[in-house]
């Protein structure tokens, strides 16, 4: 790309899928075809305002890939929507659903709206419109291509979505699975709102446990001690700072666009989260210092940092002064191409959003699974298990002549609820792809860096579809 470009979020996704290809052995046709987006779907609609004008919706749909099918991504309302940014998502969510073996291909909406500037009615007529339009072009349905929230948009729109969905195609007995993020009593799944941040926590579990890497960096296994710094409180900040505080590492220091605190002692993010509810600030905690800029949260010493608000926040600019030994991308696009370079030759381990944050795409695929099979999880086998293990108690007790404490007696007996396989389903998921991608990793001396690895296991996955397939005779 010349100089005078703009900027191709884009191509700068080609970019990342080339450095990778290079690694692979792969008939260029084919690695051509994964890169391509399969179909493009520009919309234009009119809505009437809540003051009676007349506003034009710019709207979009990509299907990056359909090796698997449905293609599933998240609808976007944001004023900086475009196509380019909303092809480069879908070919991201191909990768990152390939990564995760989330067997769907990727897809990726938005619109270009602020949702803050329209009434609470206005975005239900933009919402529901946009899925009629979706559904006069077959461009949604459970087995064709599955939306889900994303920056801007949440449970609400889910819910408009699925109900316009269900009014225009009546009988049809999959329909609740056309699309995931719902709320619960339309079909949603228990422990949705929380996966992203349980995936990262899980994703970075399972690199502190791998002893050869923490041995490399001069750190301890495990996360327990370990130092956190966390960047932006909203549901995947908040909820990552949470695991991991429950899992015994300290979170050092918060940061909010307001500003940033920092207690050696550890931060509760509930508390912090109700000290900005109460005073509209992050700033003055309570036996926290505050910091003079919110930039400088990402400068602090710690073990691991998680950037988790925004795009493009570290960068060739302030990657030199970073000191953390692990950053935890739990944004898309925290850390720029320039600053992988830095951390690479910093011996910094950068841990991937394409992966990372894949927990949501997870557990919507369970929610999908949920809709498909009409059935909540646990339902079947939660009284059977716990008969079961109420019996073989029984048994060892008999035998041993001893008896487990109350609190033990009532984990052994527990049957799962939905909630317990969606933690452990993500819980498997997440642990299998760090694995996986390390290993890839660590088979090629070459390969620079974690993200590299982890395009090189998206594409393995898609390309032998392809080549299974025989699409190229
Ligand atoms: P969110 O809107 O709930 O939270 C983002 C938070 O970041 C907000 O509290 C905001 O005030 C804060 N913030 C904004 N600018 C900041 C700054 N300069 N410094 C510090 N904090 C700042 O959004 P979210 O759902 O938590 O998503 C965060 C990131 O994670 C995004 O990049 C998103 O694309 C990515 N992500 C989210 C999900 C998901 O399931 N929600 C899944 C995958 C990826």
């Amino acid at each position: 790309m010349s100089a005078q470009q703009p900027y191709s979020f884009f191509h700068s996704v080609e970019q990342s899928f080339d450095k990778a290809a290079k690694f692979t052995k792969w008939d260029p046709g084919i690695l051509e075809q994964i890169k391509a987006c399969n179909a493009v779907y520009q919309i234009r609609f009119p809505i009437k305002r809540d003051d009676g004008s007349i506003e034009v919706i710019e709207a979009y749909r990509v299907q990056h890939s359909q090796h698997k099918s449905p293609c599933k991504g998240g609808i976007r309302f944001s004023d900086e929507v475009n196509q380019d940014e909303v092809m480069a998502l879908a070919s991201l969510m191909t990768y990152k659903c390939a990564i995760v073996n989330v067997p769907f291909g990727g897809a990726k909406g938005g619109l270009k709206i602020n949702p803050r500037s329209y009434s609470t009615y206005e975005l239900e007529k933009i919402t529901r419109r946009y899925t009629s339009e979706l559904v006069k072009k077959n461009f949604i349905g459970p087995g064709i291509d599955v939306p889900a929230p994303d920056y801007g948009t949440g449970e609400r729109e889910m819910a408009w979505i699925v109900d316009t969905y269900q009014s225009l195609k009546p009988g049809e007995i999959d329909s609740a699975g056309c699309v995931t993020g719902k709320p619960v009593s339309l079909g949603g799944v228990r422990g949705r709102k929380e996966a992203t941040g349980l995936g990262v926590f899980y994703g970075i579990r399972e690199v502190c446990n791998m002893h050869e890497v923490m041995h490399g960096m001069g750190l301890p296994v495990g996360v327990e001690g370990k130092t956190i710094v966390v960047q932006g409180l909203g549901n995947v900040g908040y909820h990552t700072a949470k695991f991991f505080r429950e899992h015994g590492s300290k979170v050092i220091a918060l940061a909010e666009y307001e500003g940033a605190i920092y207690s050696a002692d550890g931060l509760n993010e509930e508390e912090v989260f109700q000290h900005r509810k109460k005073t509209g600030s992050i700033l003055n905690f309570p036996g926290a210092t505050n910091l003079a800029k919110n930039t400088d949260a990402l400068e602090l010493e710690c073990d691991i940092l998680i950037p988790a608000a925004l795009e493009n926040v570290i960068n060739a600019e302030n990657a030199p002064r970073i000191k953390a030994k692990i950053i935890g991308e739990a944004a898309n696009g925290p850390c720029t191409p320039e600053a992988d370079e830095i951390f690479t030759k910093k011996r910094i381990l950068c841990v991937p959003d394409m992966y990372l944050n894949a927990g949501g795409v997870t557990v919507s695929y369970f929610e999908w699974l949920k809709n498909l099979s009409h059935v909540r999880y646990g339902r079947l086998e939660k009284r059977f298990t716990e008969n079961l293990n109420t019996h073989i108690l029984a048994q060892i007790e008999g035998l041993t002549g001893k008896q487990v404490s109350d609190q033990e007696r009532a984990f052994i007996k527990h049957g799962p609820d939905e909630v317990d396989l969606v933690y452990s389903g993500l819980e498997e998921t997440m642990s299998a792809a760090t694995r996986e991608i390390m290993d890839i990793w660590h088979s090629n001396p070459e390969i620079p860096d974690m993200r590299t690895a982890a395009y090189v296991s998206a594409i393995n996955k898609v390309a032998t579809i392809y080549a299974e397939l025989g699409i190229f005779p």
